[in-house]
């Protein structure tokens, strides 16, 4: 999976992508991240990328020239996507995660200041995708969940300890709830089915503590398992 991120602040990208999971699947060729930034396509000798609202307004427009001039520079597979991350995107989930782990190449349009220039989306008509319902000063961050959620996706980036097959949302439900030693810490004790080294019993034990807090943290999703 290649990832090529547009980005005014490519060392965000970089630095995150050089710790812990995301390195180890880096080095082992399963991803590839590499960072374009539309600073260097600038025509302008102040190396220029945004400029004031026409029509007025606070705050900073992202110029469609750097970005155009960008995005028209990365070789593109034929089964790749670009994504634009934008508050006014589709909301990020699972199914979209699963989706876009389809791909071969994810190509990541990260904004920043009052966002981009609207003929940036009318000329490259990416596909826009949000993290949540709130703002953020720039795309970096949901860029890299993005990064970070579809790599787990994967084959090849967790390994045998880190398997997400029961993580949180793989079944429709949140995932049971984890113990490690010590048996007991401040009175509270390790359920004893865990214990018991009775496979079948401690797999029906975390179902039902799946169901059981789906229900309670999130009722919208428990009324769709069932
Ligand atoms: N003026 C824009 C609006 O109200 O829709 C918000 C611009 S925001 C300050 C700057 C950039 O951060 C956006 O262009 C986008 O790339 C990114 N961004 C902010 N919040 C985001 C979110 N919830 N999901 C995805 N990207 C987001």
């Amino acid at each position: 999976m290649i990832f090529d991120v547009m980005t005014l602040f490519p060392e965000m990208i970089e630095s995150y992508c050089s710790f812990s999971i995301m390195k180890r699947a880096s080095e082992a060729g399963v991803i590839k991240v590499n960072t374009i930034n539309p600073r260097d396509f600038t025509l302008d000798k102040h190396k220029k990328v945004d400029d004031t609202p026409y029509g007025g307004g606070a705050g900073m427009v992202l110029m469609a020239q750097p970005y155009v001039d960008a995005y028209e520079s990365i070789e593109r597979s034929e089964n790749s996507i670009t994504v634009m991350l934008s508050p006014q995107g589709e909301p990020l989930n699972d199914n979209l995660v699963n989706e876009l782990a389809g791909y071969e190449q994810i190509i990541l349009m990260c904004g920043h200041y009052e966002g981009f220039d609207e003929r940036i989306r009318d000329i490259i008509k990416p596909k826009e995708i949000s993290i949540g319902d709130f703002v953020l000063t720039g795309g970096e961050l949901p860029a890299l969940c993005l990064i970070d959620a579809v790599s787990r996706k994967i084959e090849g980036t967790l390994g045998k300890i880190e398997s997400a097959d029961e993580d949180s949302f793989s079944n429709g439900l949140l995932e049971y709830p984890h113990y490690t030693k010590p048996r007991e810490y401040r009175g509270l004790k390790v359920p004893e089915v865990l214990l018991n080294g009775n496979h079948k019993e401690i797999a029906e034990f975390r179902l039902q503590q799946s169901i059981e807090r789906t229900k309670k943290k999130r009722p919208d999703l428990y009324a769709k398992y069932l």
